[in-house]
This record gives C-alpha cells, sequence and structure tokens, in this order.
C-alpha cells in the first residue's frame, strides 16, 4: 500500500472511530489508542501538507450533531484543544507564544485539570438561563436545555442583578466516579446499556430525550469559558478575572486551578495535579494552560480546529480496555 493510501485510510479510521465517540457515545477502542493514531495523522500532514483532506479530523472539531435533538448554531464557534504530550511539546508550546510576542520574558497560564466530560454552551439572556447546546461539530451543537436544566449546579438564573444582555458560559459537564459506578451498577441491574467510563456516561446522559432520566444520573458542572457576550459588557483584562466573574454569578469552576507562571510553573501544576488524580472524585485526563491575558489570547488567535493560546497536557495513559461480549468494560 503506497504511503498516501495509508493516510487515507487513517482519515477514514479515525472519522469511525470519531463518530463512535461523539454521536453514538459507544467507542470501539481506547482514548490513548486514538491519541496514537491522530499522532501518526498528524505527523503525515506535516510531511506532505498537499495531502490534507477536508474531512480530515484535523480540520475540524468532534463530529455531525445527532439528528434527534434540534441543531443549533453556535454564535461563536466551540473548539477543541491541540495536546502535549510530554515537557518538550509544552516548551514548543510557549516557545511559539514568545516568538509571536517577542521580549516577553513572563507569561501567566491559567492552569487546570482537563475535566474528562463534555463541552457545552450555556446562553443567559437578561441573566435566565435560555438554551443549553453541546460542542457538535464546533459550529452546530445540540440543543440540550431540558436536559441541563435538570443539572443542581447550573443556576436558572444568575446570582445578583449586573448582567450583560446575553453571555454564555462554557465548560464540562461531567459524572462524578461515585455517580458513575451507581449508575453503570443500576444499568446491569435492569440489563440496561453498561457505560465504559464517566466521559461516555455524561455524553450518553446528557444526551438523553427524556430529561426526567438525566435528572436521575446525578451529573456535574464545572466553567472554563465564555462565547457571546453583549458588546457594551467590559471584559476584564485577564482570563481568571473574567472566570471570577461568573462564579461570582453562581456558575461553579474548579477549585484546583490556578494561575502559574512560565514553563516552571507549569511542570509544578503539572505534578502536583497528577499526585492528586486518584483522590479527585472525578476523572481528569491532563491539564489546560491558557494563556491568562486576553489581549494575548486575541493576538495568538485559533487554527481550524483549537486555540492557540491553550494546550491540553495529556497524562499518560491509565486505563486498560477489555470488550466483552459487545460490552466495553474498564478494568
Ligand atoms: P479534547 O478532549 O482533547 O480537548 C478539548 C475539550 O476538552 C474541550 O472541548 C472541553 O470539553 C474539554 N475540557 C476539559 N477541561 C477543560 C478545561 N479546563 N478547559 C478547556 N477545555 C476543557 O478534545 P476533543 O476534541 O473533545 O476530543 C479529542 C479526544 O477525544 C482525543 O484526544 C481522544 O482521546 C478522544 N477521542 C477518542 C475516540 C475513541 O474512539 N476512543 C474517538 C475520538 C476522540
Amino acid at each position: 500500500m503506497s504511503e498516501r493510501q495509508h493516510y487515507l485510510d487513517l482519515v477514514e479510521t479515525l472519522n469511525k472511530h470519531s463518530y463512535q465517540y461523539y454521536v453514538l457515545d459507544d467507542p470501539l477502542i481506547s482514548d490513548p489508542q486514538y491519541d496514537v493514531m491522530y499522532q501518526e495523522l498528524l505527523t503525515l500532514e506535516a510531511e506532505h501538507p498537499d495531502w490534507v483532506v477536508k474531512e480530515s479530523p484535523s480540520q475540524r472539531v468532534g463530529d455531525q450533531p445527532l439528528t434527534e435533538f434540534k441543531t443549533v448554531r453556535h454564535a461563536l464557534a466551540m473548539y477543541s484543544l491541540d495536546n502535549a504530550f510530554n515537557d518538550e511539546d509544552l516548551a514548543a508550546f510557549l516557545k511559539r507564544i514568545q516568538e509571536k510576542e517577542p521580549g516577553l520574558a513572563e507569561i501567566d497560564f491559567s492552569a487546570e485539570p482537563k475535566m474528562d466530560g463534555l463541552a457545552i454552551n450555556i446562553r443567559y439572556e437578561n441573566g435566565e438561563l435560555v438554551q443549553a447546546t453541546t460542542r457538535g461539530d464546533g459550529q452546530v451543537g445540540e440543543d440540550v436545555t431540558h436536559n441541563v436544566r435538570t443539572i443542581q449546579a447550573i443556576p436558572l438564573k444568575l446570582f445578583g442583578q449586573a448582567w450583560p444582555e446575553v453571555v454564555e458560559v462554557r465548560g464540562e459537564v461531567f459524572m462524578s466516579k461515585p455517580a458513575f459506578e451507581k449508575l453503570n451498577a443500576y444499568q446491569q441491574s435492569i440489563d440496561g446499556k453498561v457505560f465504559a467510563n464517566p466521559r461516555n456516561a455524561a455524553a450518553g446522559s446528557l444526551r438523553q430525550l427524556d430529561a426526567k432520566i438525566v435528572a436521575k444520573r446525578q451529573l456535574s458542572f464545572y466553567l472554563y469559558g465564555w462565547g457571546e457576550i453583549s458588546d457594551d459588557w467590559p471584559v476584564p483584562e485577564r482570563y481568571s478575572d473574567m472566570i471570577e466573574q461568573l462564579v461570582a454569578w453562581g456558575l461553579p469552576s474548579n477549585p484546583n486551578s490556578e494561575v502559574v507562571r512560565n514553563l516552571d510553573g507549569m511542570l509544578g501544576y503539572y505534578e502536583k495535579i497528577l499526585g492528586l488524580r486518584d483522590e479527585l472524585p472525578y476523572e481528569i485526563d491532563g491539564i489546560v494552560y491558557k494563556v491568562n491575558r486576553i489581549a494575548l489570547q486575541a493576538h495568538l488567535g485559533f487554527t481550524a480546529r483549537a486555540p492557540r493560546w491553550a494546550i491540553a497536557r495529556k497524562f499518560p495513559a491509565q486505563e486498560v480496555w477489555t470488550k466483552l461480549l459487545g460490552i466495553e468494560v474498564q478494568v
């Protein structure tokens, strides 16, 4: 087989797995297995830029929305994140930023656990929750408002009184480890679908058509960003200050997030959170670092699928998968 054919086969295989993962919430392979193939794809594309096809997973976010739900076009696109798998990748990320902004000796980053759930956008108008959507393919998501309204951690009305006319809050819906264990025990007792991991359980639950079922599943939420905000609202200079503002309006953010400086700060935070990983009541698969100064974020901009001002430092693979009688289980 030619190398070019191998590349096209990789695109097809990855797209098949993306569909299983994002659309059906039913992955056939583990995330690290997917990541290895995806990195090979990126290497081939870097070596042969003229081979890149528009349906390549490097050119898009997620997969198409499910047709059972009303679809909604996002006011501002929802992106994925580029990955770093080791300290060298992280140093290269920092170097790319410094090259874009020469002379900048100190760069602050918001460092956050990378929650293993799914991204949602929650729209508030005049303080009232009016719509919640999944990320979908980044441009168009699914309307899951009826389900998001059942998540206790998400206020239906913002606290206080001084809000922008429109504010969209973005964050991760996830299922805690205890809620996941309880759900799978119940599913087994009724011969129902057993979920591969909390991420798939959260995604499968949020995309239930019956909100009464969702309400029983104990989903949680942490915010980590925002979408559209009315033009007349003065967004602060730093990302971390805006997150504090959203917290003041009643939305929860991860208490383990911190602002860190330069590579040393990033590496120290990584070790700290890796050490805490097993005792956290929810699953994380890495750390996300985001440039804290919003003007610098704007200067760096986006690629087709991810911001240039943020990176996900993935943890080494932890899970071992097996597939038994068509039921995926994590052991
Ligand atoms: P991603 O999960 O690697 O990173 C982007 C997402 O991170 C965001 O959309 C958001 O939902 C989440 N996130 C969590 N905490 C965050 C924080 N603090 N700040 C910002 N974002 C945060 O990207 P993706 O495009 O959702 O998924 C790609 C990953 O999905 C791959 O690396 C792979 O592991 C997995 N995948 C697996 C399969 C499979 O078959 N197993 C198929 C497709 C994708």
